[in-house]
């Protein structure tokens, strides 16, 4: 148990606070309140997660509510705590992690979201926990930027993530490679159930604890199998089908998760925990996004087969509850095709194409080897590639330039033009359509890194500015061009490693 110093002073009882995970048995978490930050302001504030909760974001400039998201004082209905879990990191059993930095306020009522209607709200960087092991329990401003502008970008692609409400900020310090400003981001997702949730209690052969947690999940967050014949196979087949779209919904935009350990696996099908990510920017399909992942077990053409392995090591954890290795291994058996199918479509749609036909695989997997071999923008092809007429090759300038090697861009554009005839859309729909699907702006990097410098110097307009331009990727935006360029030649030396 790990206390404050001094108790923190009431915070809002306007905020009508639940808390369904405390009522878990004890050991699944500690019950704590976050330490305090000296002096905290308001960094950002993102109006669209504040609305999923029915907050206000006038609300977030009165110290109240900047106290009450840093950790200072406590809502009079929260009951913050500490989870406990597990996991495999880089592929090899790493015992008991937890919350080491998080607390749980408990949830908001969420009433236009999925179920259970009610957003859990967590502080990340909130003080230690007996889960911190090593740890100060902190995070610095850097990466808690780079969570929430990622958090809320990810919802601007119409991809599953959790969600950041806000993010705070203290002159107070801590150690990273140098010393570095503290921050808290407040996180929202129904759940923050991981899949190293379930491993915890596997590995320490507490299959009670570990059917409380099945129960608790399927109750709230999958009601509809609970009828099944065997809820918990029921459970594992759609976590297994939802992490499967979820890793081709990041292949299809680019988004390297970085650490794809069982812990930072969400059991709601959410990407979660955002450490090293990044966008594809010149495509590589053996990218590593994280500097610390010095082998590339979780390099961009890994996630696909890396979200299958977490699968399998949650089917494990799982086994005792669904009672045979054949129902365990069906329930996982549905990734490849669910992976496959949705991955499939997903690139069908970033062409343009309507139908699909025998060939297209063969246009994909030639359109791949010269991205690959000419280290294409990824983001700026698809995109452009939206702006191609099928009559008329005298516009495919902007495109045809992204190459270095022209023709070996020209010989694919006639066999996409070939393709394209057998389509009956207009080149005006077609567009509309792919500008739909193809982002005109992600989270580059440098984007963030320039956000970042501007927020350690105490300015976060452009913390504010990207969060706009992100929350609507697909919008054409003329007043951002600027902000959908090819990164600039300083942005090359950019690493990004665990460190946060
Ligand atoms: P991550 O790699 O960020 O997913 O973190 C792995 C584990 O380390 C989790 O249990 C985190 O809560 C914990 N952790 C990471 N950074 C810190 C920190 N600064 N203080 C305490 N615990 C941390
Ligand atoms: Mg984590």
């Amino acid at each position: 148990m790990n206390s404050p110093d001094l108790p923190l002073p009431p915070g809002s009882d306007a905020l009508p606070f639940e808390n369904t995970f405390a009522g878990l048995p004890p050991a699944f978490y500690t019950a704590l309140s976050p330490t305090p930050l000296r002096a905290p302001y308001l960094v950002a504030v993102s109006p669209a997660a504040a609305a999923l909760v029915g907050l206000d974001p006038e609300q977030f400039s009165t110290l109240e509510f900047i106290e009450t998201f840093t950790g200072n004082r406590l809502p009079a209905q929260a009951a913050p705590l500490a989870a406990v879990y597990s996991g495999h990191q880089f592929g090899v059993w790493a015992g008991q992690l937890g919350d080491g930095r998080a607390i749980l306020l408990g949830e908001l009522p969420a009433p236009t979201t999925a179920a259970p209607g009610r957003l859990e709200l967590q502080l990340k960087g909130a003080g230690p926990t007996p889960y911190s092991r090593m740890g100060d329990g902190r995070a610095v401003l850097r990466s808690s930027i780079r969570e929430f502008l990622c958090s809320e970008a990810m919802a601007g692609l119409g991809i599953p993530t959790t969600r950041a409400l806000c993010v705070t900020g203290s002159d107070q310090r801590v150690m990273r490679e140098t010393p570095e400003t503290t921050a808290v981001v407040t996180r929202m997702a129904p759940s923050f159930i991981r899949f190293g949730s379930f491993e915890h209690w596997f590995y320490n052969d507490q299959p009670e604890l570990l059917r409380a947690l099945a129960d608790h999940v399927l109750t709230h967050f999958y009601p509809d199998l609970l009828t099944a014949a065997n809820p918990y196979a029921a459970l594992l087949t759609e976590v297994t089908r939802r992490t499967a779209h979820l890793v081709a919904q990041w292949q299809a935009v680019g988004f390297m998760h970085g650490v794809l350990n069982t812990d930072n696996m969400s059991i709601l099908g959410l990407t979660l925990d955002y450490g090293p990510f990044g966008f594809m920017e010149a495509f590589d399909a053996g990218h590593i996004c994280n500097h610390t992942d010095q082998q590339g077990r979780y390099a961009y053409s890994m996630q696909p087969q890396i979200g299958h392995w977490n699968c399998f090591a949650l089917g494990q954890a799982m086994l005792p509850l669904i009672g045979s290795v054949e129902a365990t291994q069906d329930a996982l058996a549905g990734y490849k095709h669910d992976y496959d199918s949705r991955m499939a479509a997903l690139l069908q749609a970033k062409l343009g194409l309507v139908r699909q036909l025998p060939d297209d695989n063969l246009l994909v997997d030639v359109l791949f080897a010269i991205l690959q071999a000419g280290h294409v923008d990824f983001t700026l092809f698809f995109r452009r590639l939206g702006n191609l007429q099928r009559a008329d090759s005298a516009g495919d300038a902007p495109l045809r330039d992204l190459f270095i090697e022209r023709a070996a861009f020209d010989a694919w554009a006639v066999q996409y033009r070939l393709r394209l005839q057998q389509e009956e859309r207009s080149d005006a729909a077609r567009q509309l359509a792919m500008h739909a699907v193809n982002p005109k702006y992600i989270l580059r990097n440098y984007l963030a890194q320039t956000a970042i410098e501007k927020a350690d110097a105490s300015d976060f307009s452009e913390v504010a500015r990207l969060l706009d331009i992100l929350a609507r990727p697909f919008d054409e935006q003329p007043e951002h061009e600027a902000y959908a360029d090819l990164p600039p030649d300083w942005a090359n030396h950019l690493e990004v490693s665990c460190s946060s």
